[in-house]
């Protein structure tokens, strides 16, 4: 059986229906947890597939987008035109770095939240990492940095707040902007409103980490 099944989805933007394809629980196992939950596995990776592009008119979309409103959907149809690539079957690098980057000139043109945009260029460093190119990383995890660094500035709803204020702790200390990292991942570890223990762990030992390198 193959290692890829197809999901029913209908477009956010044109409401046009189509399939995606996502992988079977069964056909992959997880060998590595990076310390910035970048997840590596044996067999196709689940990370490359949550992305969706509608073949009708190109919109790309995650989960976590909301509809986009009817002058969000006019500036939509306005800027993306359909890809002449097929995104749902096997995706590569290539196609899955195309899928995230049209999700972000998306969520640029319907004013998503920046927390997503943030989410999904850190999946992009995630795609470089995986297939071992360091130097695509970098640029990726510096656009997740800013997006996070400006979501965390602006955004006063944020879920999860201790885990973006983690992230963005972790991805300056992989970017090597020590200052920072120690500022974010001190905040993790000190804030009386963050009560999540694992996270708060994690910080911890990110501190170690920078610590043990001087
Ligand atoms: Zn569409």
């Amino acid at each position: 059986m193959d290692a890829l099944f197809l999901k029913k989805l209908s477009c956010l933007a044109c409401k046009a229906g189509f399939q995606s394809s996502k992988v079977r629980r069964s056909k992959y196992s997880v060998t590595r947890v990076d310390t910035d939950f970048c997840t590596f596995c044996r067999g196709e990776n689940p990370l490359f597939y949550n992305t969706y592009i509608c073949p009708e008119c190109g919109y790309g979309f995650t989960e976590h987008f909301r509809a986009p409103r009817e002058k969000a959907r006019e500036e939509i149809s306005r800027n993306i035109s359909p890809f002449s690539l097929d995104f749902s079957g096997r995706r590569n690098l290539d196609l899955a770095v195309l899928a995230n980057k049209r999700a972000i000139e998306c969520a640029q043109l319907q004013n998503e939240k920046d927390i997503i945009k943030a989410s999904l260029y850190l999946q992009i460093a995630w795609f470089y990492r995986i297939e071992g190119d360091m130097d695509g990383e970098k640029v990726y995890l510096e656009e997740a940095r800013q997006y996070y660094q400006i979501a965390f500035e602006t955004d006063t709803e944020i879920r999860n707040f201790g885990r973006v204020l983690y992230l963005l702790g972790e991805i300056n200390r992989r970017l090597g902007n020590e200052r920072d990292a120690i500022l974010y991942l001190g905040r993790v570890i000190n804030d009386k409103s963050i009560t999540d223990t694992g996270i708060i762990r994690m910080a911890r030992e990110r501190f170690q980490d920078i610590r043990g390198a001087d």
